[in-house]
C-alpha cells in the first residue's frame, strides 16, 4: 500500500463529519441525496469522488455507524449500467429510487442453461409494435420476491452468433405473466427464486442501449466493483470474519490440538494475504491505473477462504456443532456460524464460480490457451440445434 487517507482536516472528512452532525440518523433517501451512497457516481447521484475521497467517506461513515441502504443489485450492478448506457428518462426515474432503498432490484440474467455460459440463453424478447413481449425461464434470482424491478437479459436475434443477439431490459417485476416460485436454500433461508416469463410485455422504454448490443452491457454489469476497503468477512464481506473467529477461539482460552493449531494459523496466513490484495486493488484505482488480475485472484481466494473459515468453526464447535445454536467452543453462536457454514458453499457458485475464476486466471494472466469454442461461427439456432442432434 503506498497512499496514506487524509487527516482530521481534509475537507471531504470535514464535509462528512459536518452534514453527520446535521443527520445523526439519515435515512437512505438522505444518505442519497447528499451522494454518500455511490459517492465515485457522478451528480447529482453521486459526488464524482475519486477513490481517497470514497474511502474518507466510507471511514466517517463507518465511524458514525451509519449503513448504507441495502440493495446489492440495484447499487452494484443495475445503478451503473443505467448511468453508462440508459437514456436521461431511465437515469431520472431509476436512479435515486434505487440508491435510497426505496425500490429494490433483481437480476435475471442465469437460466436453466445458462450460467457460466450465459451468453448460451433462451430466453426470447420479441418486438410487437412499441413492446417487447418476452418468454422464457430465470433461475437463481436472488431477491427477486421483494423487488420492484429486474435486469433483464433476453435473446432477440437468434439468427446470430451468441452474444451478438442479446439485449438488455428494465422489467417491472408486477407484470402480467410473470411468476415467481420460491427455492428454499439448504440454510431454510429464502433468498433464490425461480422465475417464469410468459407474454410478458414490457414497454418500449425498458429497452436499456440498443437493440441485439446487451451483451456488452452484461459486461458492464458483471465487471462493476466499488472500490472498497470492506471488512474482508467471509459471506462477499456480510459475515464473519478469521479475525473473529480468532477472537472467539482467544475468549475461550486457546487451543491445544496441533493440527487446529495449524490450521488457525493457515487461516491468520490466508487473511493476511488477501488483505493485502486488496490494498494492492486499492493502490491501483488511486493510482489511476486498472487494476491487474487481482480483483479474479482475490474472488477465486476469498470465497474458498471464506469456506475454510465456516469449515474450521463447524470442528471447533465439535459435535454439539449439529446443534443449530452452538458456536465454537462451547461459545454461543454470537456470529451465524451455523448459517455460514451452509451457505458458504454458495459462494464458489455465484458471480462466477471458482472453476470460471481460474479460467480467467489461466487466459489472462498466465497467458494459457483460450477455452476450446465448439460454437464458433455458428449462430445461437445452428448451435442450439447441433447440441440437440448430439
Ligand atoms: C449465492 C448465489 C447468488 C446468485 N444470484 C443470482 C442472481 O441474482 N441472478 C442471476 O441471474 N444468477 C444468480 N446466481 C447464479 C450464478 O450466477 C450461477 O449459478 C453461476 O454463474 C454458475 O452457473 P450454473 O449454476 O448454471 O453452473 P454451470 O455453469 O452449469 O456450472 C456447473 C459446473 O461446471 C463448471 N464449469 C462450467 N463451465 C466451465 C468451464 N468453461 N471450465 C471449467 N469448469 C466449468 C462450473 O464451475 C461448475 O462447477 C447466483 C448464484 C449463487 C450461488
Amino acid at each position: 500500500m503506498d497512499f496514506d487517507l487524509p487527516p482530521d482536516d481534509d475537507p471531504t472528512r470535514q464535509q462528512v463529519r459536518a452534514w453527520l452532525r446535521d443527520n445523526p440518523s439519515p435515512t437512505g433517501r438522505q444518505l442519497a441525496e447528499a451522494g454518500y451512497v455511490a459517492p465515485h457516481w457522478p451528480r447529482p447521484w453521486g459526488l464524482d469522488a475519486d477513490p481517497i475521497q470514497q474511502l474518507v467517506i466510507d471511514e466517517e461513515l463507518r465511524a458514525a455507524g451509519v449503513r448504507r441502504p441495502a440493495n446489492p443489485i440495484g447499487i452494484g450492478w443495475a445503478g451503473p449500467t443505467i448511468l453508462h448506457a440508459g437514456t436521461e428518462a431511465q437515469k431520472e426515474r431509476y436512479l435515486f429510487p434505487l440508491l435510497s432503498g426505496e425500490e429494490i432490484w433483481c437480476q435475471l440474467f442465469s437460466e436453466p442453461g445458462a450460467g457460466s455460459d450465459l451468453a448460451n440463453l433462451s430466453t426470447r424478447a420479441e418486438q410487437d409494435g412499441d413492446e417487447w413481449v418476452v418468454n422464457g425461464q430465470k433461475v437463481w434470482t436472488s431477491l427477486a420476491h421483494h423487488a420492484r424491478y429486474g435486469i433483464l437479459i433476453a435473446r432477440t436475434d437468434a439468427d446470430v452468433p451468441k452474444h451478438q443477439g442479446v439485449s438488455y431490459f428494465v422489467c417491472p417485476m408486477d407484470l402480467p405473466g410473470i411468476e415467481i416460485r420460491p427455492l428454499i436454500e439448504m440454510t431454510g433461508g429464502h433468498t433464490f427464486n425461480e422465475v417464469f416469463l410468459t407474454d410478458v410485455r414490457l414497454p418500449a422504454d425498458s429497452l436499456v442501449g440498443e437493440v441485439n448490443k446487451g451483451w456488452t452491457l452484461a459486461k458492464v454489469t458483471l465487471g462493476n466493483e466499488r472500490v472498497s476497503l470492506s471488512s474482508g468477512g467471509a459471506l462477499w464481506g456480510n459475515g464473519p470474519s478469521a479475525s473473529d473467529l480468532f477472537d472467539t477461539v482467544r475468549a475461550a482460552g486457546g487451543v491445544d490440538d496441533p493440527h487446529l493449531r495449524q490450521r488457525l494459523a493457515q487461516l491468520w496466513i490466508e487473511a493476511e494475504v488477501l488483505r493485502l490484495i486488496r490494498l494492492r486493488t486499492v493502490t491501483a484505482a488511486v493510482k489511476g491505473t486498472q487494476p491487474g488480475p487481482e480483483a479474479s485472484i482475490r474472488k477465486m481466494l476469498a470465497d474458498e477462504h471464506g469456506q475454510r473459515i465456516m469449515g474450521l468453526a463447524k470442528d471447533l464447535a465439535g459435535a454439539r456443532g449439529l446443534l443449530e445454536d452452538e458456536g465454537p467452543l462451547g461459545q454461543p453462536d454470537l456470529h451465524g456460524w451455523h448459517y455460514g457454514f451452509l451457505f458458504a458453499t454458495a459462494l464458489t457458485i455465484g458471480g462466477g464460480t471458482s472453476e470460471v475464476q481460474r479460467n480467467i486466471v489461466a487466459e489472462r494472466v498466465l497467458g494459457l490457451p483460450h477455452d476450446v469454442d465448439v460454437e464458433v461461427g455458428k449462430t445461437w439456432k445452428q448451435a442450439r440445434a447441433a447440441e440437440s442432434g448430439r
